[in-house]
């Protein structure tokens, strides 16, 4: 099968859509995914809509510099729920670029790859929910970061973003469906055996109640 027939891309040139054509739009939706929930799904298809993106690319992170490395689930499942989560929509694949880069992860790399992998011409956004974004805007490269994609910061309940502070042109909020489901909770109710139905796609259920992932903590 080829990577496009999957969905799945593993790097290297840049990629084809179903008619052939190249994307010109494309959104990089970023995260831990621990597991992958309806609140990133639903971020994911808005802001896809609103922008008229060709398709968003899912990158689970390898190992997050900002979180406890004993805390985070493996990557190999993260990345397999990603892929899950989102294979039925022919706009949404799963890259494996942060995963497969050892060491931890840093998005700047990621944009970077991302940039040498599309060329010039195709414009980048990089979606975020709001507590993301408002990290993200503390971050000391901040600016080659605003030149590789325009970021677009989602609202997220629990998490409020000012439009104050940021920089012009570089940055779009906007609202989404509200879902206020977060993987930590997810991962909570697993662990005291409260169902997680309809908050994940059934498929993750699924897997994690065949993996056992999250039982104990
Ligand atoms: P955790 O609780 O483990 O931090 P999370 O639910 O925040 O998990 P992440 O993988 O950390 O999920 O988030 C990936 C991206 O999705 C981030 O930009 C985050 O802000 C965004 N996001 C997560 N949940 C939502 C939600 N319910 N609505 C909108 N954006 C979300
Ligand atoms: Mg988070």
């Amino acid at each position: 099968m080829t990577e496009q027939a999957t969905g799945v891309s593993h790097g290297g040139s840049s990629p084809a859509r179903r008619d052939g054509s190249a994307p010109t739009k494309v959104g990089i939706m970023g995260g831990t995914f621990d597991p992958v929930h309806h609140g990133h799904l639903v971020a994911a298809s808005e802001v896809a809509h609103l922008f008229g993106l060709d398709e968003v690319v899912f990158v689970p992170t390898g190992q997050p510099w900002q979180k406890d490395l004993d805390k985070v689930t493996p990557s190999e499942d993260r990345y397999l729920m990603t892929v899950i989560a989102t294979a039925e929509n022919p706009q949404f694949r799963v890259d494996r670029i942060e995963i497969d880069r050892s060491g931890p992860t840093y998005t700047l790399d990621t944009l970077r790859q991302m940039r040498a992998t599309y060329g010039p011409e195709v414009d980048l956004y990089f979606i975020t929910g709001a507590d993301a974004l408002g990290a993200i805007l503390s971050w000391h490269n901040v600016d080659e970061l605003f030149d590789l994609a325009h970021f677009v910061g989602c609202n997220r309940p629990g998490h409020h973003l000012s439009d104050t502070g940021l920089p012009e042109g570089k940055v779009s909020l906007v609202e989404v469906p509200a879902l206020a489901i977060s993987s930590s909770e997810c991962r909570e109710r697993v662990r005291k055996g409260e169902p997680i139905w309809y908050l994940v796609p059934d498929g993750i259920v699924r897997y994690i109640n065949k993996t056992g992932l999250y039982l104990e903590s």
